[in-house]
């Protein structure tokens, strides 16, 4: 299959069973932007939920924050963003398209193929807006083009609430807002999407050291959930692509149907953002080791991937198809850890009271601590494709034998090997099986 054909057939999957439809569609839709239908709204916050539990929860030098998207105006002054967020624009003198100089096509606008476009010139991706009654400046404030900076002004009010000591850590999952000059590749480059960031805090000889652990740990965890690891690489940047402050910066690439793009960038920051905001703030934002009482400004390793881009990632690796009887079966092998539905309640018979009652029964115990659907709309070969299309992990299908002898067929999705179960050991079977 093509690499266009799979992208196609993944955009295809996405909106017909529910996982990313466009944006304000029965309008035209919005360009760069998606919403998550039922079954992606799962995926999203499965994804969101393991990064949470394997950077915060599961470790003891990390907590969390929850900032909000507008701040004060000097935070993107002090950050370098008012100056520096830029990306170069051309113009098509064709089709007077506006694309960035590295997203042409050979030296082609993509849209017309014309090959004459405007001298280039900056354009600042931050998005504005105007708080209160007054829209002239005084009044602009910025939707956050990053979630990292609310961390780094609320370091002195971490470590003062929790009395934490370095190295120290503090993670964030939220909403960013970008102008991009060409949005596209689906999900891969929007102007409004979700970020999961860590700065962390250590001191100033250590940070090569974390810098390398932090790379590992995060490429490890696309690995931990699945994907396959001849689709996933490491890139350190080359030195003229390193921001000035910068000590090191390695992406996390994988290797989309339309070529290997980051998914996650991991920056070793030096001590550039606190001396910053502590320049245009006046406050102090150094740290006071509560031992030594020597005050020092920490330096900072970042790693900050992208919820939609680890999302969209998780999807393509998950597509499969297999000839099975003649016939195609699309399956979506998801970790179970992120499959949006982890098992299916199927009655053989929908018109057996019996078989409806038990099946019913068995649903409302299990969804107490995994997420189930119920389906009773079709016959049992095509429910088991329907689900399999949707990274079902298990079907169990309830039958007339369920009602004499107290099993249940579990049905594996990777191999589709069927086992009878005792009900009374289903859930702790299912449990058991989808590792929890
Ligand atoms: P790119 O070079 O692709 O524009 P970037 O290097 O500017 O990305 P960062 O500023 O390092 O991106 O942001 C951290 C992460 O946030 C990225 O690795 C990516 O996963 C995500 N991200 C950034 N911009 C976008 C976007 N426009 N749409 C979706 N995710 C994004």
């Amino acid at each position: 299959m093509s690499s266009p054909e799979l992208m196609d057939k993944i955009v295809s999957l996405c909106k017909r069973r529910g996982f990313i439809f466009q944006s304000s569609e029965i309008y035209g839709g919005l360009n760069g932007a998606w919403d998550y239908g039922p079954l992606g709204a799962e995926l999203k916050r499965n994804v969101k939920n393991a990064w949470w539990q394997s950077t915060v929860h599961f470790r003891d030098d990390v907590v969390g924050l929850d900032c909000s998207i507008l701040m004060h105006p000097k935070t993107w002054e002090a950050s370098g963003h008012v100056a520096n967020f830029v990306d170069q624009l051309v113009e098509c003198k064709k089709c007077n398209k506006r694309l960035r100089p590295d997203h042409l096509d050979n030296g082609r606008c993509p849209q017309c193929k014309n090959n004459t476009f405007s001298d280039p010139r900056a354009f600042n991706l931050m998005l504005k807006t105007f708080l209160g009654a007054m829209e002239d400046s005084s009044a602009t404030v910025y939707l956050r083009p990053e979630t990292a900076q609310g961390i780094f002004v609320n370091f002195p009010n971490v470590i003062d609430s929790t009395h934490r000591k370095l190295p120290l850590g503090i993670a964030q999952i939220g909403k960013s807002f970008r102008n991009e000059i060409t949005p596209g590749n689906f999900t891969f480059r929007t102007r409004e999407f979700e970020q999961m960031e860590i700065e962390y805090f250590c001191r100033p000889e250590d940070a090569a050291a974390k810098y390398e652990e932090w790379i590992q740990a995060r490429f490890q965890w696309y690995k931990d959930l699945g994907i396959k690891p001849e689709n996933l690489k490491l890139r350190p940047h080359a030195d003229d692509e390193l921001a000035h402050y910068a000590a090191g910066c390695t992406d996390v690439e994988y290797n989309f149907p339309f070529g290997w793009s980051e998914l996650e960038g991991i920056a070793n920051r030096g001590a550039y953002d606190l001396q910053q905001h502590e320049k245009f703030s006046g406050q102090d934002l150094q740290y006071k080791d509560p031992v030594t009482n020597e005050k020092f400004f920490p330096h900072v390793i970042e790693p900050s991937g992208g919820c939609d881009r680890g999302t969209l990632a998780f999807l393509v690796d998950a597509y499969h198809e297999e000839t099975v009887n003649d016939a195609t079966r699309v399956v979506m092998k998801f970790h179970p850890k992120l499959a949006p539905i982890k098992v299916a309640i199927l009655p053989l018979a929908k018109k057996s009271e019996g078989i409806v009652t038990l099946a019913k029964k068995i649903k409302s115990e299990l969804q107490k601590e995994l997420v189930c659907v119920y389906d009773e709309t079709a016959a049992i070969g095509k429910l088991y494709r329907r689900q399999d299309e949707i990274g079902t992990v298990f079907c169990v299908t309830v039958d007339f034998q369920s009602l004499e002898d107290h099993q249940v067929t579990v049905r594996h999705r990777d191999t589709m090997v069927q086992e009878r179960i005792a009900i009374d050991h289903l859930r702790e079977y299912l449990k058991k099986h989808l590792g929890f």
